[in-house]
Order: C-alpha cells, then sequence, then structure tokens
C-alpha cells in the first residue's frame, strides 16, 4: 500500500509539473466566445439552420450529415436531425430525446461559438427557457412561408420567445426571416417588410429597444445568406450582412468582470490522481496559478490548468466553457451545484431567498400557486427541494411594480414576489449583484413551472461574507 501511495503520490506530482510548465507556453485565443440559442415557433427551421450553420463552418460534413439524415431516419425521427450533431448520448438519441442542455461549438475567424440547447422537438415554452438563460445572443426564427408566420405569431410562439428572451436577460436578438427561397416568397421584398413591419411592433412591445434586434433575411435549407452574403441575382434589395457576419460583426459582448469569479461546477472527474472540473465562467477571470474556493464549504484549491473546447488559456474571461485542473483536492466527488468562487468574495451559500417567479406551467392538478407550494429548485447547476414560504406582492411584468400585497395565489401567466425554503443551502447571488447566479427554474414532473430570479438573500447572509 506504501508503495502504492508513493507511485501514486510521485504521478500527481509529475503531471502537476507538467501542467504548470505548459502552462507557461500557452498560445492565447482571443477571440471572443458567444453562447447562442435559437428561438421560434415549431417549423420555423430552427434544426435546419443550425445544421447548415454546422457544415458552412466545417463542423460537420455533408457526408456526415447525410449519415445523420439517415440514422434520423431509421429511427423515424427526421426532423430531428440537429439532434444528432449535438453531444448527445446514443442512448438518448434512440429515445428522440436530448439532455437538458445540448451543446454544439462552431468558430469563425473572428469568433468561437456555441450553440446551446438542441431545438428539434423541444419547441414548447418552458423547456426554452433553460437554453436561453445561459445564452447572450438569441437567433429568432421566422418563418416567411405564407401562413406560417401569421400562425407563428398569432398565438404561437414567436412574441412568447421574444418576450422571455427579454425577461431572462438576453442582451441582442438577431431575427432570421428565414424560407425567404419558398415558392409563396421568392425574396420578395413586398413579403420582408410586411413581416418586419409587424415584428417590429411586437418586439417593442416586449421591451425591446431598436438598437438591441436587427433583422436578416435567408434560408436555412438552401443556405443562402447565411454564411456568405446575397447575390444580387437571388435578391437585388437587401444588402446588409449574412447572419454568421451579423454575429461576427456584433461589438464585443459586455461581460461580468465585476461580481468576482464565479464557475458552476457541471460534471467533476479524476485523470491521472489529479481533480478535473467543467464549468462554464459566469462572471469574473480565472487564470493558472491562481487559489480558489469551492463553494460551499470553502475549499482552497490551486488552478494548474484551462482547458476549452480548442484551445487552452492562462486566464479565461466569462463566457468560455472550461476544463479546469485542480491541485489541493483529492476527492472528485465534488457537490452539484458547486460554484468555483473567488477567495476575496466568495459567492453566497444560503437556504431562504427573496425571489420573482413567473409561472409558466402547472403540474396536473394544480390550478394556483399558494403558500406551502413545493418544487424542485434548479439555478445553474444545483438542484434542490423548494417549498414557498409565503406570497409578499404580484408585480406587473413589464414595470416591476408590486400591484397586490399578500395574495392568497397566483395563477399561470402571472408573476410574484415572495419567499423560498431551500431543502438544503445552494450558492446563489442577487439578481442586482450578478444575474448570472440569480437565474433560476422551478420544475416538477419534468415540467418547467416558474421562472424566477433572486431578488433578495437576507441581511445575515449578506453580513456573512
Ligand atoms: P424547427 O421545428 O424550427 O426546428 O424546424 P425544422 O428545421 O425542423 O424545419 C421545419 C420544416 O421547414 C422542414 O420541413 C424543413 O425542411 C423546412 N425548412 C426549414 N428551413 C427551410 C428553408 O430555409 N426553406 C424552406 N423552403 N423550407 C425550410
Amino acid at each position: 500500500d506504501d508503495i502504492e501511495d508513493d507511485i501514486e503520490e510521485e504521478v500527481v506530482t509529475t503531471t502537476t509539473k507538467k501542467l504548470q510548465e505548459a502552462a507557461i507556453h500557452l498560445p492565447e485565443d482571443s477571440r471572443e466566445h458567444l453562447n447562442l440559442v435559437f428561438l421560434g415557433h415549431v417549423d420555423a427551421g430552427k434544426s435546419t439552420l443550425s445544421g447548415s450553420i454546422m457544415v458552412l463552418t466545417g463542423q460537420v460534413d455533408e457526408h456526415t450529415l447525410a449519415k445523420y439524415e439517415r440514422e434520423a431516419k431509421e429511427h423515424h425521427r427526421e426532423s430531428w436531425i440537429f439532434a444528432y450533431i449535438m453531444d448527445t448520448s446514443e442512448e438518448e438519441r434512440a429515445k428522440g430525446k436530448t439532455v437538458e442542455v445540448g451543446r454544439a461549438h462552431f468558430e469563425t475567424e473572428k469568433k468561437r461559438y456555441t450553440i446551446l440547447d438542441a431545438p428539434g422537438h423541444r419547441n414548447y415554452v418552458p423547456n426554452m427557457i433553460i437554453g436561453a438563460a445561459q445564452a447572450d445572443i438569441g437567433i429568432l426564427v421566422i418563418s416567411a412561408k405564407k401562413g406560417e408566420f401569421e400562425a407563428g405569431v398569432d398565438g404561437g410562439q414567436t412574441i412568447e420567445h421574444a418576450r422571455l428572451a427579454k425577461m431572462i436577460g438576453i442582451k441582442q436578438l438577431i431575427v432570421l426571416i428565414n424560407k425567404m427561397d419558398e415558392p409563396t416568397v421568392k425574396w420578395s421584398k413586398e413579403r420582408y417588410t410586411e413581416i418586419t413591419d409587424k415584428l417590429n411592433t411586437h418586439l417593442k412591445k416586449c421591451g425591446w429597444a431598436a438598437k438591441d434586434y436587427q433583422f436578416i433575411p435567408g434560408s436555412g435549407f438552401s443556405t443562402l445568406n447565411i454564411r456568405d452574403p446575397l447575390k444580387p441575382n437571388i435578391c437585388e434589395w437587401y444588402q446588409g450582412p449574412s447572419l454568421i457576419q451579423a454575429l461576427d460583426i456584433l461589438p464585443p459582448f459586455e461581460r461580468n468582470l465585476t461580481s468576482g469569479l464565479r464557475i458552476p461546477i457541471t460534471t467533476s472527474y479524476k485523470e491521472r490522481g489529479i481533480v478535473n472540473v467543467i464549468g462554464k465562467v459566469e462572471s469574473g477571470t480565472i487564470s493558472v496559478g491562481q487559489q480558489v474556493y469551492i463553494m460551499p464549504g470553502k475549499t482552497k484549491v490551486e488552478v494548474l490548468s484551462l482547458t476549452g473546447d480548442v484551445s487552452s488559456f492562462r486566464t479565461c474571461r466569462p463566457g468560455e466553457n472550461i476544463t479546469i485542473t485542480l491541485k489541493g483536492i483529492e476527492d472528485e466527488s465534488i457537490r452539484p451545484g458547486s460554484v468555483i468562487s473567488e477567495i476575496q468574495k466568495p459567492v453566497a451559500v444560503v437556504n431562504e431567498i427573496e425571489a420573482i417567479l413567473y409561472i409558466l406551467d402547472l403540474p396536473n392538478e394544480r390550478k394556483i400557486v399558494t403558500a406551502d407550494f413545493t418544487a424542485v429548485f434548479h439555478a445553474h447547476t444545483a438542484v434542490e427541494d423548494v417549498k414557498v414560504k409565503s406570497l409578499i406582492a404580484t408585480i406587473d411584468m413589464k414595470t416591476n411594480k408590486e400591484l397586490k400585497q399578500k395574495p392568497a395565489f397566483v395563477k399561470v401567466g402571472e408573476a410574484v414576489k415572495c419567499r423560498l425554503l431551500l431543502g438544503r443551502s445552494v450558492c446563489i447571488e442577487e439578481f442586482e449583484m450578478n444575474p448570472q447566479l440569480s437565474r433560476f427554474t422551478l420544475r416538477d414532473s419534468s415540467k418547467t413551472i416558474a421562472f424566477g430570479k433572486v431578488t433578495s438573500i437576507g441581511k445575515k447572509a449578506k453580513e456573512a461574507l
């Protein structure tokens, strides 16, 4: 046993040294990284578009795509090609299921991108929220096809998605007017203007300022105006950028560098005696050699290396998805919901919060939410039982003003400020302090019941920081 321990210690020491030495010579990938989410009515063309982007940017070749298509057909899931491109497991594919938030990556010369959430079959509103809550930019896909645009807007998901995207905190929206190649559309300027005029009115009503969204005509299916700009023989009236050009030329995304380092841990594992964790940098920066806390518990560790999807880093900024190797911890079984945190500014750990809930849906037999309502609380990677302790006031969603004090209940479509009691303490922050760490969802029997944000963690918790 002693000999084995000695060997393991030597392996760890050598690996640690190698990682430290390698970090000194790291090339930096200075390209910005953006997280995208596709929104829009069912059949607007989100899956097709996502597949086209993956092919056009060289992530999947035509041959592989054809293979995916064949596989999807074998399982009678033709419209779910995209789920095949995302990093889902065989088992999930066979069931036609996708993971909570599937991911796919692509890159251009200017930027690196992650597509969050496979659209595919999960087009209904509550599930779109999980992906959207982590996204920087929303791509709202609209079908220009006769009848389809109208169905998406009148009682469809188009406007609902635009409104929720705003509420969740997505800063920029690119509205792709898709299927412009369709025989009923044929790149008609009149149809495009009719659609954009109507959407302008709706988007303003949802709280979108004109500077925060733009329209682009295109066709995911025929890949027109997706990567390469339109040729005049296809469409002579549009001179703007293609979809990917528009993403590439967006000004650098404003990141949260002031709230202190926060990385919710999604996975942890041990390799050659060294603990690795995976997570997204939500705020602050992290560097090789830095000492950080794993919260809750204040376990002090040192960062040995930072590895992204395509390169390693010396320093990582928010928005980056990375694998971190750690020194100072031997047990890889890190509790889900743990957050890598700055030592000088650790994240709060609390079991009671004040929050605003927006009720999206309710489990079968329930029609209302009252005090004592129970559900499962999901914030970043944390999952806990939760109970509504009291309802404080109903909230006007547009103005955020309090309407009715101490309501007895709230219904679907309403927003309420309330106190929530959690089964165990979680790492969480107030919206004003750190929006990324304040957003959560309430779920029950695989339904998303509510979307929420933390308004207060309480005086005691703040004093303890
Ligand atoms: P999703 O539900 O939004 O993911 O939509 P899909 O990508 O599954 O597409 C729905 C249908 O629209 C499919 O039959 C596609 O072939 C078709 N479609 C998608 N994009 C285009 C396009 O650019 N032009 C045309 N004409 N049809 C499209």
